[in-house]
Formats: structure tokens, sequence, C-alpha cells
């Protein structure tokens, strides 16, 4: 490879450069979330960006003659990154992998075109025009996931697709443009050519964008995870004491969502089940209890677990009557075959409490009332409802100065 070169063509390598170096920093994103599966999208992306541009730099170096002779192994690059970068977007849009039938054909087919015009039919410019073809199609094959995948969660996740498909089509059609625009026969060295220098600019525009939403997404999804970490109980995935009053304050400050009830649940005799079949059995029957409470509230509605075996639930547009109803059906599931029930056969039972909520400033003292009326439930021989029917003097008096 020569070394001394025009500077203007070490300057070239100031593209490629930064496409690494962004790479790197896709790879330290990864890095950081590497236990969770969903950040290995990451390692894709990072492969899509470090393979093509270590080839563009190399390329950004050569002569005509070294194009052709380096060409198969510069196009492997670029198809492998092409590959890595839908891979990691179809991975973030929901997708297991790109349909690898029509992306090994992409491969197989531009290889072979690329030494057609190699070793046959030596034509740098069909070369670049038909790796471009290669790449696009490679590049759109997570289409389909973007489209077809969960919807964007938000306008950052839209933003990104719309990137990553403007990016495709832009390689995609770029060799029309070409075709159409270039005087191909008056090029000379193609890596001193302004299409190398705009195709250099381009690729970077693109990366520098592409890479900002991408990055921008990461750093989301670390402040929702951590948020997630800091507000769920991580056996039951419920929201922990702490993420339920700060919820129950939004819930309880929307009055078109009123009236509240709120129930206090606790599993009967859960220190047996631990004693009898063990920890990882009483937690097992902790997280069949929560799904089964999850799968019997609206959308809306909190589910928490406050601690041990104790779960609070804050019902919105709910009665007393309609509160008894959700705990009459939590307690006909967990009666039933599907409910969760030991390795004896016995049915796990739970008791609840039951209290109107009036307001936010209310709800300590209706957590306090219906933590009572549970007591109350267990004193009475467990596996019961309590439900405070009384109204609060309060309201009583609000009541009475209205007759008046
Ligand atoms: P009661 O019917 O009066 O509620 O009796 P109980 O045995 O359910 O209540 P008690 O408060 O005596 O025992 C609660 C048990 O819950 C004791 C504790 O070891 C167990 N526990 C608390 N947290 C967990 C947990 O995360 N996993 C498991 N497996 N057990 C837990
Ligand atoms: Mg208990
Ligand atoms: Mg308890």
């Amino acid at each position: 490879m020569p070394v001394n070169l025009p500077a203007d063509q070490y300057f070239a390598l100031i593209a490629p450069a930064c496409v690494i170096l962004l790479g790197g920093v896709l790879l330290a994103c990864w890095w950081v979330q590497r236990n969770q599966t969903r950040a290995r999208f990451l390692l894709w992306m990072a492969a899509g960006y470090v393979l093509p541009a270590l080839a563009l730099g190399a390329q950004s170096l050569m002569t005509n003659a070294q194009l052709g002779r380096w060409s198969l192994a510069t196009a492997v690059l670029y198809l492998a990154g092409a590959w890595g970068l839908a891979q990691g977007m179809a991975l973030r849009c929901g997708q297991a992998h790109i349909n690898r039938w029509v992306g090994g054909l992409a491969v197989v087919g531009t290889l072979a075109v690329l030494y057609y015009f190699s070793y046959v039919d030596d034509d740098l410019w069909a070369r670049v025009q038909w790796l471009n073809v290669g790449v696009g199609v490679l590049q759109f094959l997570p289409t389909h996931s973007l489209l077809r995948g969960p919807r964007a969660r938000d306008r950052l996740e839209t933003a990104l697709r719309w990137t990553y498909f403007f990016f495709a089509s832009y390689t995609l059609l770029r060799p029309l443009g070409v075709w159409l625009v270039v005087p191909v026969e008056h090029v000379g060295e193609l890596t001193r050519s302004g299409y190398w220098l705009l195709t250099l600019a381009g690729t970077l525009l693109f990366t520098l964008w592409f890479s900002l939403v991408l990055l921008a997404c990461v750093v989301r999804d670390v402040f929702t995870t951590l948020r997630e970490e800091r507000n769920r109980d991580p056996l039951t995935r419920l929201l922990n004491r702490r993420a339920f009053m700060e919820a129950a304050e939004g819930v309880l400050n929307d009055r078109r969502v009123a009236p509240w009830a709120v129930v206090a649940g606790d599993i009967d005799h859960f220190k047996r089940v631990n004693d009898s079949w063990g920890h990882a059995c009483g937690d097992q029957v902790l997280q069949s209890v929560s799904q089964v409470m999850l799968q019997q509230v609206r959308a809306g509605d909190l589910v928490s677990r406050f601690g041990g075996e104790e779960f609070v639930l804050l019902l919105q547009r709910a009665s007393l009557d309609d509160a008894e109803g959700v705990v009459e059906r939590i307690r006909q599931q967990m009666a039933s075959p599907q409910g969760p029930c030991l390795p004896n056969g016995q049915q796990v039972t739970l008791s609840f409490g039951i209290a109107p909520v009036h307001s936010l400033l209310h709800l300590t003292k209706a957590l306090s009332r219906a933590d009572a009326l549970l007591y109350e439930a267990k004193q009475a021989g467990r596996n019961r409802v309590h439900v405070d029917r009384l109204l609060p003097p309060s309201v009583l008096n609000d009541f009475q100065a209205l007759k008046r």
C-alpha cells in the first residue's frame, strides 16, 4: 500500500476514522448493558459501522489497480457491515433476524458479479454500482420489521426508524443517481474523484445523524431500565411501595377517574408454605398471585407488593361494590385449577380489606383502614374479604351539612 500519497488522500481517512470511533462508542454502550439481551442489537450495529469503515479507509488509500485486486475482500467487509446494520435494526424493532435467504442471495449474487467485473471484465464503475445495489438490498431487509413489528414507542424511536429507512433508500438509489449524473469515463482515479469525496461526506453525515438518534435512544433505554429497577419489585415485577405512592398521586389527582378504592391483600399462612415446601416454592406462589392480580384489574389500576406477602391495589372508577367484584374475581381465579396451588394440591388463599379513597390527602388513612379490615378478615378465619361500608365522619358531616 502506498504511503507517500498526496495530503488530501490522507484527509479522506477522516470520515472512516470517525465512523470507526462511533462504532467504538456503540460497542462501549453494548458493554455497559451486556447482561441485557435487548442491548444485543448494539453489537450488530457496531459491526455495521466498523467493518465498512475499515474497507472505506483502506480503499481511500488505493489506486484503481489496487481497488481491482482487493475488490472481493473489501466487498465482503461492506456486505458484512450492511448485514450487521440490518440485523441490528431488525432486533431493535422486535424481529429475531432478517430474512437470511434473501440476505444470503444478495451477498452471493453481489460477490459473483464483483468477481466477474474484477477478473473477467475489469470494470471499476460496474463494481462500484453493483456493490452499492447489494449493500442497499441488505440494508432494506429490516423494512418489513420497521413496518410490521411493534409500533415505535415514541418520537425518538420513530426518528430512528425513519433515519434508517432514509439511509437505506439513499444507498439503494445512489447507483441510479451516479449513473444519471456522473460522467463516468472522465473520472480517472476513483479515490481522487469528486464522487468518492461526495460518498465519504454523505456516509459521514448520515452516520453522524443516525448515531446521534441511536445514542439518544440508548440513553433513554438506560434511564428506563434504571427507573424500572428503582420502581419494581425484582421478584414479581409489581410496583414497590415507593413507586405505588408516586403513581397513586397521579391517579388521585385526576378526578375523572374517581371514585377510587384501595385493596389490601395478604397471603394466608404463607410462613407454612415456606416452611413446608421451601423458599423457592414460596417465591413461585408470590409470582403466581401477582399474575392473577394483574389479570383481574383494568388498565390504569395500580398493583403493588408492599412487602413480604402483602399486596396493595388502587382501583380507579371503582365503587366499593366494584372493588369487591374485582377481589372476588381474584379469589375465584386463585381457587380455579389454573390458580397457584401447592405441591400437595392445596389451594393458596388470601385475606383482603377494602376501603374507599376520597382524595390524595386521604390515601394514608384509607391504607390504614384497608389494613385494619385485612387484620379483621384474618381474625375472622382468613380467606375472606372485609369491606369498609361506613362513611368516614368528615364525609358524613358534609352530607349532613348538605341536608340542612
Ligand atoms: P397470616 O395468614 O397471618 O398472614 O400468616 P403468614 O404466615 O402469611 O404471615 P407471617 O407474617 O407470619 O409470615 C410471612 C412470611 O412471608 C414470612 C416470610 O419468611 C415470608 N416472606 C416474606 N417475603 C418473602 C419472599 O420474598 N419470598 C418468600 N418465599 N417468602 C417471603
Ligand atoms: Mg400472610
Ligand atoms: Mg403479612
